[in-house]
């Protein structure tokens, strides 16, 4: 097993389910069940918790760019940076 797959496995176990809001009503939702759709994206099964509105739905999260990078990994997963960390390093 690659060092790679080791922390993308830690990062798989340790994820955790975020919690949002219903659109409709403005009510914290509750998770139903997730699945990862790659190793970036998440779908997470919600009902929204409050009971007379009833609200089922999908919510997504998905990496979008590394504002800070970690500080002990030796790896590069290659990730996309924030425009800012890009400047950051490029000024150094
Ligand atoms: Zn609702």
């Amino acid at each position: 097993m690659t060092n790679k797959s080791v922390t993308l496995q830690a990062h798989k176990l340790s994820a955790d389910i975020p919690s949002g809001y219903c659109p409709y009503c403005g009510s914290r939702v509750h998770v139903l069940s997730s699945h990862m759709q790659s190793d970036l994206i998440r779908d997470s099964y919600v009902e929204c918790n409050n009971k007379r509105c009833g609200h089922r739905f999908v919510l997504q999260i998905s990496f979008i760019h590394t504002v800070e990078e970690p500080k002990f990994f030796e790896i590069s997963l290659n990730l996309p940076k924030s425009p800012k960390l890009k400047a950051r390093q490029n000024d150094n």
